[in-house]
Order: structure tokens, then C-alpha cells, then sequence
């Protein structure tokens, strides 16, 4: 691990101030010199293993305004706070009983002490497992552009077979994410230009040609708050996650769901799928092949094969696909027995 200088301000301006003092260059902020940390079980671990290289670290922990580290709940929808932590929104009694398939994506991660530390900003923009990524001896586009994707030819087991191209086929491994993008949710940011805000399936990009450059976000720029509306959908919602060991483990394959049933029909689905993709996915050609009929096995099937039907599978990984389907297929079904 490097040297690096560490700033613990108590307002946004000043912890924005103190992220960009060495980003004057336009660059990919997962890069920049400047770095917040939160939670920092994400960004100490990658610090360690020289991933990540800040020269200067800003702990937003200390920032004054109590908004940060609430939840608010109302007819509205839900308003997470950045410094709120999983937790904390694990236990919140609105997001268990309104919003199961976010209690689920919460509950489902890492460990409790872990979801202790954690917080819902850091977590979506915590960065790839690819072990060719995590281990600095071995070429890797994402952390290294230019230098080649030691993946594609290699043990690829855990890799994305959905939103890849030639250059990376990392996967993207956050739980809460499929959620949120399933949900609608949108991001509040806060950045040296003033405050933005954008959709969830707006903040990761594609890695196409810079798999290096993850998301929207400028260096700088400051998550502030996390807003998911209210919606007919969100009680029958559901997120099961397919990995290797039943706890502590990132999803080989996982869905989230969320449901509004007319009777037997279906009036509204929401799908997310996580552990085969290079970011948060939403599966919207499946949702089309859905809405207006009776879900059942078949269905479900049908719409799980559109979802995967651009698959691209690697040596170790095609495993994934049919995996992946029957996923879905399971949580659309249990969501659909579950009570609006
Ligand atoms: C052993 C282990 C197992 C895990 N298993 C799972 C799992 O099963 N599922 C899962 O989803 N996750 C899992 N995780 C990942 C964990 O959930 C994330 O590390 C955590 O959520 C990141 O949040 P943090 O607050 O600790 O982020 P940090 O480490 O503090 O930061 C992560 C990144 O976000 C940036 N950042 C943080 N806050 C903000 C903000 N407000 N605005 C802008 N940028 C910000 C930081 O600069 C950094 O780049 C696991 C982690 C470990 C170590």
C-alpha cells in the first residue's frame, strides 16, 4: 500500500474540495488520486492489493448533515441516505414489509458485520471480484487499459456472459444494485458543478472499449442520497441468489423481481439479473414477453429465455445461462405467491 493523505471533513463541499485537490485532470474517477471512502470494505481491501493507489483519501464518515445516515419513508417511496448502512436498512421495518426484494438484496450479502460497516453509496460502486482484476501481476483492461483481459483465455468461471465485449467480461458483483435498477431507483449526486440527478440504470456504463471507466460519476462527485418510488410492485418482489457456498458468497447467478399483478395477468414486472453481467442488468425484452399474461412455469421460461438470449459464454462460464434461467423462473414464481 502507498502513502496517501487522509482528509475526514464535515460538509460535502469541502470533502468534494478535497477529492478533486489532485483530480485537476479528467479521467475515470475509480482512478483519480482523489477517493472517498465509507464504509471502506471495499476500498481498503483494494488499497491493500494495490488496486486502488489514492494519494488522497476523504472519509465521509464525519459529514454533519443527519440526512446522510437516515431513511426516510413515506407515500413517496423510500429516500436512502448515502452513510446509511446496509444494516440499518436491513432491519428497517418499511423496507422488509414494502420492499422485501431490497431487504433480501441487503440480507443476502457479504456478512453481517460486513452489512455493519457498509454503506448503500459505497455499496453499487464497489468494483469487480475478476481475480485477474484483484491480482496486479496479471494484464487487466480494467485496471491497466491497453493491456489485455487475462479473463477471456483464462479460468472464467465466474464471469459475465451478459453486457461484455472484447476488452473485459468482468462481472459486476453487487447484490442491492439489481434491486435498485429493478426498482427505478435514482441517484442524488453532489459534485465541484452542483447537485445532479440521475436514473440507477444511468450510473454504470458498459465496459466496451474502457472497461476502466465504470460509471457516469466525475472525479469528485459525491453520491448523496438514493431515492426508490413507491409502486404496486414493490410488495410482491423477490431476489434470490444462486452461489457456490449458501453464505458469504458473491452470486454466480442471482434475480430480483418485483410484481403488480390483474388477477391472474400480469400488469407490471420489473426484472434485474445480477452475477452474469459486467453491470447492474436489467432484463426489460424479458419483461415485455410478460406483461398482459398468466405467469406460470411456461411463461416465466418463455420470458427467461429472452433474457438470456444474447448470452455470450466463455470456456468455464456456460454453465451460467441455464442456471441463470432457472433463477429467474424461481423468483418470479415465489413472487407471484407472495401477498400485495
Ligand atoms: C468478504 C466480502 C464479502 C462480500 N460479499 C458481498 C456480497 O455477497 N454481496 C454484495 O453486494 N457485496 C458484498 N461485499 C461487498 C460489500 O458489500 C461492499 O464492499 C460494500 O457495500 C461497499 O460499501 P463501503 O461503504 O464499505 O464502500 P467503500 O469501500 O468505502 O467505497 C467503495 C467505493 O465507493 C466509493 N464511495 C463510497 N461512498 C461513496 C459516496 N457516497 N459517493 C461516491 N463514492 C463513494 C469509494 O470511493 C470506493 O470507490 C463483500 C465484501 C467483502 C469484503
Amino acid at each position: 500500500m502507498q502513502p496517501f493523505a487522509y482528509h475526514r471533513p464535515d460538509d460535502a463541499g469541502s470533502a468534494i474540495d478535497a477529492a478533486r485537490s489532485k483530480s485537476a485532470q479528467n479521467g475515470p474517477p475509480a482512478q483519480a488520486p482523489g477517493q472517498f471512502i465509507s464504509g471502506g470494505t471495499n476500498m481498503s481491501d483494494y488499497m491493500k492489493l494495490n488496486v486502488m493507489q489514492p494519494e488522497v483519501l476523504v472519509d465521509i464518515n464525519r459529514l454533519a448533515d443527519p440526512r446522510y445516515r437516515e431513511i426516510r419513508a413515506d407515500e413517496r417511496g423510500l429516500r436512502f441516505g448515502a452513510l446509511v448502512r446496509m444494516s440499518q436498512a436491513e432491519d428497517h421495518p418499511v423496507v422488509k414489509s414494502q420492499y422485501p426484494v431490497i431487504y433480501d438484496t441487503l440480507h443476502l450479502a457479504a456478512t453481517r458485520q460486513i452489512r455493519n460497516m457498509a454503506s448503500l453509496g459505497g455499496n453499487p460502486l464497489q468494483r469487480t471480484r475478476c481475480e485477474y482484476f484483484r491480482e496486479t501481476s496479471w494484464p487487466c483492461n480494467k485496471r491497466n487499459p491497453g493491456s489485455g483481459c487475462s479473463a477471456m483465455n483464462g479460468l472464467n468461471r465466474q464471469h459475465a456472459v451478459l453486457g461484455t465485449s472484447e476488452q473485459c467480461i468482468a462481472a459486476y458483483p453487487g447484490d442491492f444494485a439489481q434491486a435498485l435498477i429493478a426498482l427505478d431507483a435514482t441517484v442524488e449526486i453532489m459534485g465541484p458543478n452542483g447537485a445532479r440527478t440521475i436514473a440507477f440504470s444511468e450510473l454504470h456504463r458498459l465496459p466496451a472499449d474502457t472497461p476502466n471507466i465504470e460509471t457516469v460519476l466525475e472525479p469528485g462527485e459525491l453520491i448523496t442520497f438514493i431515492d426508490v418510488p413507491a409502486g404496486p410492485w414493490t410488495r410482491r418482489s423477490r431476489y434470490i441468489k444462486v452461489r457456490d457456498r449458501q453464505s458469504y458468497q458473491f452470486a454466480l447467478t442471482s434475480a430480483a423481481v418485483a410484481i403488480d399483478l390483474d388477477g391472474k395477468a400480469v400488469r407490471d414486472v420489473r426484472i434485474a439479473l445480477g452475477g452474469v453481467a459486467t453491470v447492474p442488468w436489467r432484463a426489460r425484452d424479458a419483461e415485455a414477453v410478460l406483461k398482459g399474461k398468466a405467469l406460470d412455469e411456461s411463461t416465466a421460461m418463455e420470458a427467461a429465455n429472452v433474457a438470456f438470449s444474447t448470452a455470450q459464454t466463455r470456456e468455464h462460464n456456460a454453465f451460467k445461462v441455464p442456471i441463470g434461467k432457472q433463477t429467474l423462473v424461481r423468483a418470479l414464481l415465489e413472487a407471484k405467491l407472495m401477498e400485495a
